[in-house]
This record gives C-alpha cells, sequence and structure tokens, in this order.
C-alpha cells in the first residue's frame, strides 16, 4: 500500500554524515593536490544533498489526510515539524553555500593552500549542520515512525473492527479477508494493528480492528487514546462490533454493552452488531446481549459460521453509508 511518507529518504543523523566523510578523506584522490581537496568537498556535497532531498520529499503535512495529520500530531508538534522542516532545508542550503565557496577559493588560490582551506571548509560546513542538528535528529526519528506505522489507507472504504480484548476481532478479520491480515504499527498503541483487504469485484475494502483503541471503557483512556478515536473518525466507512457470549469472555455482558454505546457514540459511525463464539454461547449472556441489543448478528468467526451474512451486511451498509462514488472508484 502507498503512503504518504513511504517514498520519503530518511538521511544518516549529522554526526553520522560528518564522520563518514571524515572517514572517507584519506582515500579521496585526484589527479592535482587542488582536485583531490575539491574531491573532498565535492564528497561532503553529495552528503548534504540528502538532507535537500528529505525534506524536498516530505509531504507537505498541510496536503496531508486528516487520518495522517492526525497520526502526525499524535507523534509530534506540527508546528515543531514544520519549523525543522524550513530549519533544515536552510541549514542544507547554507551547507552547500559553504562547500562551493570553499571549491571556488581551492579554485582561484594556490595549490599549497588547497588543503587547509578544505579543512577550513569543512569544519566551518560541520558546525553548518551541527547547529542544527537537534532539529534533523528529531524530523529523522519521527520520520522512522511514520514510515512504519502506515498500512491504512484512508482512501479506502473501512471497516473497523471493534470489541473487547479476546472477543475475537482478529480471528474474525483473518477469515473475512484473504490474505494474512499486515500488521501496521501505530503511534496510538503498543499494540499491533491488524489490517486486512476484501475484495469485492472491483471494490477493495478495508477491515482494521483496535487493539489498546477502542477496547475499554473511555475514562480509562489516556490524551493519546483519545486522539486515536480522533484519527479513526477521520475513516470513512463503518464499525462491526462483536460481542463474546462464550461463558470464558474477558469482560462480563453489561461492560461489553457499555463499550458498544461508546464506540457508536465515539466513532460517529453506523455499527453493525455481532453476537460471536455462538458455538460456545452461554445462554445467560446469550439472552443477556439480545435483550439489550436489536438486530445482532450471530456468528462464530472460529467456525465460519454466519460470516457469509455478515458480508452481506457489511457491504449493504458501506454501501449506504458512503457516497456512490468512493465505492465505485
Ligand atoms: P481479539 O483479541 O479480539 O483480536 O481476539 P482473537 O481473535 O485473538 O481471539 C481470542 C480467542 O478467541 C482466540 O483463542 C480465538 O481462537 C477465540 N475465538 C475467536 N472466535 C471464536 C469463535 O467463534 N468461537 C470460539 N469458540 N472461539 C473463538
Amino acid at each position: 500500500l502507498r503512503t504518504p511518507f513511504e517514498r520519503v529518504p530518511v538521511p544518516p543523523e549529522v554526526d553520522d554524515v560528518i564522520n563518514l566523510v571524515l572517514n572517507r578523506l584519506p582515500k579521496i584522490q585526484g589527479k592535482t593536490v587542488k582536485e583531490r581537496e575539491i574531491n573532498r568537498l565535492l564528497t561532503y556535497m553529495n552528503q548534504v544533498e540528502k538532507y535537500k532531498d528529505f525534506v524536498s520529499k516530505f509531504p507537505r503535512v498541510e496536503k496531508l489526510h486528516p487520518f495522517y495529520k492526525e497520526s502526525v500530531e499524535i507523534l509530534a508538534d506540527i508546528d515543531r515539524v514544520k519549523i525543522c522542516l524550513f530549519n533544515t532545508s536552510r541549514t542544507a542550503d547554507l551547507a552547500m553555500k559553504s562547500l562551493r565557496e570553499g571549491i571556488n577559493t581551492i579554485k582561484t588560490k594556490d595549490e599549497k593552500e588547497a588543503n587547509a582551506i578544505m579543512r577550513r571548509t569543512f569544519g566551518r560546513t560541520s558546525s553548518i549542520l551541527r547547529k542544527n542538528r537537534e532539529c534533523t535528529s528529531f524530523l529523522i526519528k519521527v520520520t522512522v515512525q511514520l514510515k512504519r506505522m502506515m498500512a491504512v489507507d484512508p482512501s479506502l472504504p473501512t471497516v473497523i473492527v471493534a470489541g473487547a480484548p479476546n472477543v475475537g476481532k482478529s480471528t474474525l478479520i483473518s477469515k473475512l479477508t484473504r490474505a494474512k491480515p499486515e500488521i501496521a504499527n501505530y503511534p496510538f498503541t503498543t499494540k499491533d494493528i491488524h489490517v486486512g483487504h476484501m475484495r469485492m469485484g472491483e471494490r477493495l475494502i478495508q477491515f482494521i480492528d483496535t487493539p489498546g483503541i477502542l477496547d475499554r471503557p473511555n475514562t480509562e483512556r489516556n490524551q493519546i487514546e483519545l486522539r486515536s478515536v480522533n484519527a479513526l473518525k477521520n475513516l470513512k466507512g463503518i464499525v462491526v462490533f462483536v460481542f463474546d457470549v462464550s461463558p470464558l469472555s474477558y469482560y462480563g455482558i453489561e461492560d461489553q454493552y457499555s463499550l458498544f454505546k461508546e464506540v457508536k457514540e465515539l466513532s460517529e459511525k453506523r455499527t453493525i452488531p455481532v453476537i460471536n463464539k455462538i458455538d460456545e454461547k452461554d445462554d445467560t449472556y446469550y439472552n443477556e446481549v439480545r435483550a439489550r441489543v436489536e438486530n445482532a448478528l450471530e456468528i462464530s468467526a472460529d467456525k465460519d459460521i454466519g460470516l457469509e451474512e455478515l458480508k452481506k451486511e457489511i457491504l449493504k451498509m458501506l454501501g449506504t453509508s458512503l457516497d456512490r462514488g468512493l465505492l465505485d472508484n
């Protein structure tokens, strides 16, 4: 899947660039002394180019899809990202200018001075880069995390599979989607998010589960998790909420039901309630859910019961929840 950060080339940290050039210097040769010293500065230029490239390929934050913008915001202060992009770009320009000047000076001066000029230029350029070291490092770290987290495509119609821990969310996703679900890393949560895709004719529908996000009462959510709920709001689609009615269910029906109400409210999405583990149902639990929740579908993700029905319901609800244009794409 294409993501806005996939193509951003991550440069080395400032100190690593300086050390890399420093280590290469003795190996760099030229036909004349002047040429050798110029080649050394050109080697430095090639490294500084990496920062130019990095900044220019970094997506414009304002133009990001709200889902990604929210994700960047969870990870880092957006203003700081913007300031550091600007500073890193400027620093790279200044470093290039310093290197160009060094090269030009070597050209015009006597051969005996060439090595001293190279050293001075090397020192000056390195201190320009070092002044912005923290900003550059911050951007590199943010980018590395952004590159890792992306397997969600906000342009696809999405089914968010929610429910308490252990109710069968990831089992359900792997049954409904053909390929093995991908694992996505998100700043939202320390847990892995499962992302799977179901192809219906021309349509591709994305399924994600929500460990650590929508699986416990709101009062227990911290600031970051609250923002992640916001990020999920930016995905177009519906929620499938899974109840577990097996005798071993982790949460009682009371808790599962309050989570259900909360998820419906927070996600602002149409929700299909599903009663899972029907193959092992506890009658009391089952009746409790039935008494509280209307139109719940009965399934067993594990034993493949009721899944075709559920698929049909998902398609029907997605079709009416999204504008046709999006689904027909
Ligand atoms: P998640 O934490 O909600 O993603 O739950 P998992 O998909 O990891 O499932 C938790 C446990 O429930 C696993 O041991 C599954 O094998 C089991 N499980 C999932 N679906 C069913 C089902 O339909 N019937 C039964 N009996 N067990 C199930």
